[in-house]
């Protein structure tokens, strides 16, 4: 069985060693390159100064607030009938069904706060009847007739670190639910160096990937926050968007072809190097969040790894500074591979964090140079040296006619060392009183205003109240020619009676803002359950029939991920 790194139940894990650990491997950082300053200075396992920060920011009392510890969490039994349980068996192996009650809970549900809460609360009641680990299409293929047959829910399972419950196990007829772990197909299949093509199974995870890959001098490149955990069959299935993907592309731009086994049989999808046979059916599977079936081969573009990268920091004035600023470059084709303008929340917060950006020295820099926190702009080019040098300084021109100030390489080189960090805060946070959770949109260039300015106003009127103020700290993550996303991270004082409707009604306010202002409903982290509601109101209700339609021609019986994508 393929060495996984561990997930804990509650979240994802005490660790900061890992992060170095990963950055290292990735030849980010050398391991003794401070990443440790993530290790926790307060007794309450959180790092002091953002502790002081965000006591005065949002007018929260610190308080422990520890999850039940895992034998306490409600686990009803196995609702697996022993017939179908030896169905399975039979198909898979014994030692390929699971029903023991830490594959279960390992199982239940992914990583977004509502399902955090819900686990640290006790609740399970999202786990799967049992877990099953095929090895193989024809494995897939047969598992997925076999629960038509026998009406049994098929919920895909990658690394579990959906964000919008795609892996919530819910179904309306209340049949048994079985997770399809991935993990044994984890492998490389094939390498085909002169197309630039790779061949793998949908369990692997990204660092196996660029592992393998290393000793042919190529990268797939393709850097999510969750790149530690999640699979390259779960970035297919959701459309991620990984931290360079400005340059290197959606995950989307990276899948040249894969294969799809459904209920009703199995489809190779996508022809490279390219084709105009009709309507392009591999845009189906992408995003398909399970719901067609699984996921299990992927045809992957690779490419050469940069032999010269360098990130750096810039300081606007304003939001809208920067805004414009990037826009241009976008119009001249010139934006870097990673861009990431900070607003003046997150600037500020950043700033002020030991540990943040580079922190101190930082705001020296811009005191000499007569400026507020203003907004930060981390940008990174990667490639030939020669390329990189010449679109740095193509970019940096217009970055200079816009107003900004160039902050140097330490900024740049801070964002890399942290860039897989956050989820680890994240859990910590979570230990002492806090509501911390991400959102994420996108919208033309001459929408995104509008859309930033109603998602704030919408998550601040609904957290605010009761002493309570929240802090929304927002980042453009990617831009396009036409427009770019943003990622918005909120964090409020939590309210410990209620904590589930109080996130339900600021998601809620958010969602229906963004979407009134012009952004998508995602623009990386899938629909899941939570965005379901308001999937017709983005593709129209003749979209969801479409979709509704294709469904049930590949899988009749519903059983493929029901409670996720398509609303009721
Ligand atoms: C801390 C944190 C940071 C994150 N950062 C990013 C980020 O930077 N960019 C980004 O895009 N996302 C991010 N995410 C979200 C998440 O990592 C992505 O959605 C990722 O693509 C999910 O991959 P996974 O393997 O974990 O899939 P899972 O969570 O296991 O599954 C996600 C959905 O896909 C389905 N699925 C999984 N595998 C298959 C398959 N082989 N066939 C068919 N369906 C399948 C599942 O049924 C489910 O509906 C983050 C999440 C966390 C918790």
């Amino acid at each position: 069985m393929a060495d996984l790194p561990e997930l804990t139940v509650q979240g994802w894990g005490p660790s900061g060693d890992r992060v170095a650990t990963v950055a290292a491997r990735e030849g980010a950082v050398s391991p003794d390159d401070g990443v440790l300053e993530l290790a926790p200075d307060a007794g309450d396992g959180l790092p002091r100064a953002a502790r002081k920060l965000l006591a005065r920011e949002l007018g929260w009392t610190p308080r422990p607030t520890p999850p039940v510890p895992v034998r306490e969490i409600r686990l009803a039994p196995s609702r697996l009938p022993a017939d179908v349980r030896a169905r399975f068996v039979a198909l898979l192996g014994e030692d390929a069904v699971l029903d023991d009650r830490a594959a279960r809970l390992g199982h239940a549900g992914g990583k977004s706060y509502l399902d955090l809460l819900r686990r640290r609360g006790g609740d399970a009641s999202d786990a799967p009847d049992a877990v099953l680990l095929p090895d193989g299409t024809e494995q897939v293929a047969a598992l997925l007739r076999t629960c038509g047959d026998l009406g049994v829910v098929v919920v895909p399972f990658g690394g579990g670190t959906s964000v919008v419950g795609g892996l919530a196990g819910t179904d309306a007829d209340d049949r048994p639910v079985v997770a399809v772990d991935l993990r044994r197909m984890a492998d490389v299949r094939a390498l085909d160096v002169p197309s630039a093509l790779v061949t793998v199974g949908p369990g692997m995870r990204g660092p196996a990937l660029e592992e393998a890959l290393a000793p042919e001098g190529l990268t797939l490149g393709h850097l999510p926050q969750s790149w530690e955990f999640a699979t390259l069959g779960g970035y297919a299935a959701t459309r991620s968007a990984g931290q360079s993907s400005t340059g290197v592309g959606r995950f989307d731009d990276l899948v040249a072809g894969l294969t799809l086994a459904t209920p009703s049989g199995v489809l190779e999808l996508g022809r490279p190097p390219a084709s105009a046979a009709g309507p392009d059916l591999l845009g189906l599977a992408l995003g398909s969040e399970g719901t067609l079936g699984v996921i299990t081969e992927l045809r992957l573009r690779v490419r050469p790894r940069p032999r010269s990268s360098h990130y750096e920091g810039w300081s606007f004035r304003s939001w809208a500074a920067g805004l414009a600023a990037l826009q241009r470059l976008a119009r001249h084709d010139l934006l870097p591979d990673v861009v990431r303008l900070s607003d003046p929340d997150e600037t500020r917060v950043s700033l002020r964090q030991s540990g943040g950006l580079g922190a101190r020295a930082l705001r020296g820099t811009l005191r000499a140079r007569r400026r507020g926190d203003g907004c930060l702009l981390v940008v990174g080019w990667e490639g030939l040296p020669t390329i990189v040098r010449a679109r740095r300084s193509a970019a940096s021109s217009v970055l200079r006619d816009g107003g900004a100030v160039r902050l140097g390489s330490r900024v740049g080189r801070s964002w890399v060392r942290h860039r897989f960090a956050a989820p680890y805060l994240r859990d910590r946070l979570l230990d002492n009183g806090l509501l911390v959770e991400t959102l994420e949109t996108a919208a033309t260039w001459s929408a995104l205003p509008g859309v930033y300015d109603a998602v704030r106003r919408a998550l601040r009127g609904a957290l605010t109240g009761s002493g309570r103020r929240p802090l929304v700290m927002t980042h453009v993550s990617h831009g396009y020619p036409t427009g770019a996303s943003l990622y918005l991270t909120v964090l409020a004082d939590r309210d410990d009676d209620l904590p589930i409707q109080q996130w339900l009604t600021a998601k809620r306010a958010a969602t229906d803002a963004l979407l009134a202002a012009g952004g998508t409903l995602t623009h990386h982290h899938g629909v899941g359950v939570d965005h379901r509601p308001w999937l017709a109101q983005e593709i129209g209700p003749l979209g969801v029939d479409l979709l509704r339609t294709v469904r049930s021609r590949l899988d009749p019986q519903g059983i493929c991920n029901p409670g996720v994508l398509l609303p009721d």
